[in-house]
């Protein structure tokens, strides 16, 4: 074993050969369904571990458990700076144990291990104490009115914010934790009961931090984890009639299936999806800060981060010597298994993802594009794929406007600013965008014109909790983070007050 290999913690080991169940009230119940999904290790395609495949009985189950919790309102009317504590707690748990979710999440979703310590854990654990420190800082406001009856009455209003009620959580599977707890945190800080449902590739580390929750103090049945398919699972809870409040991130045609549901209950819902995200690299641009910059953005998690930067515009006088820099970056990645710390891009999530990924890349060699593409990693059943630059793709390929979410990037050749900023916006998708300059003007110029719930100038893909995240267009609606995102799983109550 060489010095950049993981060593395996025995608290994985027995945390994957548990019979996993649901998590339900506080404790682990079995599914109705005797049927097991299986969770493989996407370096070698081996099987690992297995999950349940709840059935809407479970799902029912579980929304009842987080039902009667909201109703008992032990959760929602607690001091807000006790649930507070709680959730400080609860974040101390995760840090605590931090290293066996970190090659939980490596060893079910394929990311490298230092990508799962510093963005499944680091982040997250800088989400949770944000997210928690917001419990105490839920407010409303005090308003003056004009209503002139009865002649000589006077009126005090104000707002307040109560928490929705029961929650559900929809996971996708290329951030797992992190996602879920974006999830589970506002919920929780805001008073409601939740049941999250993470990706049925990916269920293993949602199902460890709900134990963890427990053991914080949550009390019973304010956070539950149903695993299963999407089709079943997913849209038994969707459509759970005690569902106050919807709050999904995967794919747009999910999510537009989801809305559509929940339009019929008129249940509250927030879409993260996906996108196709530009980045404008203008000719002023500091080619070396471009380089690094995008190959994190386009390449992070093999790609498989919706806000990856997929179309990258360079003006024409950049491009060649722009494309053969980022051709000597791709062609000196390593392509590993995620517990080698020395591997810079990893396998894939899936089978499917590979195959889906490969049909991409195998229209787009039919059409004779130009590939350039680095190490194909090795051949031991794992989900492979080397990274690829696309160049100058023929807009009828399919890779120029459908989302990979693999490590395939298009570089494309533009004669000019204006040319890059039409095609950028020319997308069902509106993530996210990056422009690349040294010019202040043209920074804030393309920052309002670009058509993406997030601009970045200089960067890409690098968020934070106090940074409003969300999609224009078809990549989704409503906004996580920043220090309103509480409003998201709240009613706002207006008190009117006749004195
Ligand atoms: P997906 O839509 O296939 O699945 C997402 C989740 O939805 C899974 O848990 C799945 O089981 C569940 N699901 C599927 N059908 C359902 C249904 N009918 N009812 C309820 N739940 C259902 O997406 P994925 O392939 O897991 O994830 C990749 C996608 O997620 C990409 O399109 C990516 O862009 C998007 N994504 C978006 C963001 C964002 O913040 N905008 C972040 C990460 C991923």
């Amino acid at each position: 074993m060489s010095a950049t290999q993981v060593t395996l913690l025995e608290s994985v080991k027995s945390f994957l050969a548990r019979a996993h169940g649901l998590y339900i009230d506080g404790r682990w119940q079995a599914s109705d369904a005797a049927a097991r999904l299986t969770v493989f290790n996407p370096a070698d395609g081996k099987a690992i571990s297995s999950s349940a495949d709840a059935s809407p009985g479970d799902v029912d189950r579980a929304v009842s458990s987080a039902w009667r919790a909201f109703s008992a309102r032990v959760w929602a009317d607690m001091l807000p700076a006790i649930r507070e504590r709680i959730l400080l707690r609860f974040a101390d748990l995760v840090e605590q144990n931090a290293e066996e979710l970190a090659q939980l999440e490596t060893l079910e979703q394929g990311k490298s291990i230092n990508i799962s310590r510093a963005f499944e854990l680091g982040c997250t654990l800088n989400w949770m104490r944000y997210t928690a420190g917001l419990t105490t800082k839920i407010s409303g406001r005090t308003l003056g009115l004009s209503i002139p009856l009865p002649e000589g009455a006077r009126y005090q209003a104000w707002t307040r914010k109560e928490p929705v009620g029961v929650v559900a959580g929809i996971v996708p599977w290329n951030f797992p934790l992190l996602i879920g707890i974006w999830k589970v945190m506002p919920a929780l800080a805001a008073g409601c009961s939740i049941v999250v449902k993470p990706s049925e590739t990916t269920p293993l580390t949602l199902l460890r931090v709900a134990e963890l929750a427990t053991e914080a103090g949550v009390p019973d049945g304010v956070f539950n984890v149903v695993t299963g398919r999407g089709a079943v699972c997913g849209a038994a809870l969707v459509n759970h009639p005690q569902v106050a409040k919807v709050s999904f991130t995967g794919s747009t045609a999910t999510g537009k299936a989801i809305a559509r549901s929940a339009a019929d209950r008129l249940t509250r819902v927030t879409l993260e999806l996906g996108g196709k995200n530009p980045a404008i690299v203008l000719k002023d641009a500091d080619p070396a800060q471009v380089v690094e910059g995008l190959m994190t953005g386009s390449f992070l998690n093999q790609g498989q981060v919706c806000a990856a930067s997929s179309r990258i515009y360079i003006e024409a006088p950049l491009f060649e010597s722009l494309t053969s820099a980022f051709e000597q970056a791709v062609k000196g990645l390593k392509v590993g298994a995620g517990m080698d710390s020395a591997m810079h891009i990893n396998p894939l999530v899936s089978a499917m993802q590979q195959k889906k990924v490969s049909a991409f890349l195998e229209e787009a060699r039919a059409q004779n594009a130009e590939l350039l593409s680095g190490d194909a990693g090795p051949n031991n059943g794992g989900y492979y794929i080397a990274p690829t630059l696309v160049v100058n793709p023929d807009p009828a390929l399919r890779l120029v406007r459908e989302e990979v979410f693999g490590p395939v990037v298009n570089l494309v050749r533009v004669a000019d600013a204006e040319e890059a900023l039409r095609l950028a916006n020319d997308t069902e998708y509106g993530l996210t965008a990056s422009v690349w300059t040294q010019n202040v003007g043209k920074a804030l110029d393309y920052s309002a014109r670009l058509e993406a719930g997030t601009v970045w100038v200089n960067t890409h893909t690098l968020i934070d909790p106090n940074l409003p995240f969300g999609g224009m267009k078809q990549s989704g609606t409503g906004r996580d983070f920043g220090p309103d995102w509480l409003d998201a799983y709240c009613e706002e109550k207006s008190v009117c007050v006749r004195y």
